[in-house]
């Protein structure tokens, strides 16, 4: 699930997933499936990792061309005849996972604001850099 990987703090311990195939009554051919596992996410409060619990459920129907997909909402498209498992539950966990990933709320706090350093430190030296260069040109020694 290279696209999950992509968005996630570290390699997922396990993921299990179950997709059982039917047919509905009009003989349309569906999937449900639930995935359950651990993630492991960046807190964006403390920017800690943590582990994200899921256990998601869902249902598509499986369509044979791009074309039929159009008409239901949700739909799987399985044009030579195979569907990529994989494929169908990560596209799944990219749609549960959170958008603002965070700690359960009173759990963890935001790290203090860092400066960055000062800022008139640099130009400063180069100022006295200037002073020094200035006083050994009239001839002021220190
Ligand atoms: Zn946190």
């Amino acid at each position: 699930m290279p696209r999950l990987l992509e968005v996630i703090a570290s390699k997922p311990s396990s993921i299990a997933y179950r997709i059982t195939f039917s047919r509905d009554v009009s003989g349309r051919a569906a999937m449900s499936g639930r995935a359950e596992g651990v993630l492991s996410l960046v807190c964006q409060r403390c920017l800690e990792n943590f582990e994200w619990k899921f256990d998601t459920r869902f249902e598509s129907s499986v369509v044979g061309h791009e074309r039929e997909e159009s008409r239901g909402s949700d739909a799987v498209v399985c044009s030579d005849g195979r569907i990529e498992l994989n494929s169908v539950v990560e596209d799944e966990l990219l749609l549960a996972l959170p958008t603002a990933p965070v700690h359960a709320f009173g759990t963890c706090q935001a790290p203090p604001i860092r400066t960055g350093g000062d800022p008139s430190a640099s130009p400063s030296t180069s100022q006295f850099a200037a002073l020094r260069e200035l006083r050994s040109q009239i001839g002021v020694s220190d």
